[in-house]
């Protein structure tokens, strides 16, 4: 059975709703995904869990969804952040994709020493990579991308009892070394060039961070996002 088109709305969802889609909404759902009058989709709005909707109105230039059922509660991911350098375009929106599919509350793009000013990036097309993947993954929860931030201001107001697992490339060989503390935790991954020795030594300073090894290879961006977004969720994580 073709599974359920899911689709994210900015409206709240619940029991005799209605919701009214916009004319990008109305083409993808009658356009694109074929669907006519009487057929059921899913919902989330990242906020009130799953819906079943059954579309009342279908139009070219807009149409109306009214909900039925709740089939998901919200489930929010594990209070983690997710600090990372942004890469070239395609990969900082692959980043952001495996991010939401891992499980992570926050996506946080950090400006390093060495992150490449080329590569510039646009929270609103990066917050819809993450509708996109948490549309496609079954999330119900989409994790907020902010805005570019300089590290160091990132660490300026940093939240009480928060844990930073830094990504240290230079600890390459040594075994992962995460330390088991339950509670909320930010991954820290570098860019191209890696972390510079000033900022290394201020990462290593701050009280609340770890410095880990991804193994015995140089990872690059994107592929040590993933490797330590497996290790935390595999350690403290919903996966355990
Ligand atoms: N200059 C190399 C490069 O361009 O491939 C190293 C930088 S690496 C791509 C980018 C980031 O991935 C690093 O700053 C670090 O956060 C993370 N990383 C990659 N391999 C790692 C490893 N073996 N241990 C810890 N962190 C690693």
């Amino acid at each position: 059975m073709a599974s359920k088109v899911r689709l994210f709305v900015d409206h709240p969802l619940g029991e005799g709703q209605s919701v009214p889609l916009s004319r990008e909404q109305a083409h993808y759902l009658f356009g694109v995904m074929r669907l006519g009058e009487g057929a059921v989709l899913s919902l989330i709005n990242g906020a009130d869990g799953e819906w079943d909707a059954q579309v009342v109105k279908a139009g070219k230039k807009g149409g109306v969804l009214l909900c039925s059922v709740q089939t998901k509660p919200l489930q929010m991911p594990p209070d983690l952040w997710l600090l990372f350098a942004p890469i070239r375009k395609e990969r900082t929106a692959f980043v952001v994709e495996k991010a939401v599919e891992m499980g992570v509350s926050r996506i946080c793009p950090v400006q390093t020493d060495f992150t490449q000013s080329a590569n510039r990036i646009r929270p609103d097309k990066l917050q819809a990579h993450a509708v996109e993947a948490a549309e496609q993954c079954g999330g119900t929860f989409v994790p907020p991308v902010d805005e570019l931030a300089k590290l160091d201001r990132v660490f300026a107001d940093w939240p009480e009892g928060r844990q930073l697992m830094f990504c240290d490339e230079v600890l390459i060989g040594d075994p992962v070394g995460l330390p088991d503390i339950q509670g909320p935790w930010a991954i820290l991954v570098g860019p191209e060039g890696g972390f510079s020795p000033a900022e290394r030594d201020r990462l290593r300073g701050l009280p609340f961070s770890h410095a880990v090894s991804l193994g015995p290879r140089i990872l690059r961006a994107d592929t040590a996002v993933v490797a330590a977004l497996t290790v935390w969720q595999q350690a403290l994580g919903d996966w355990a």
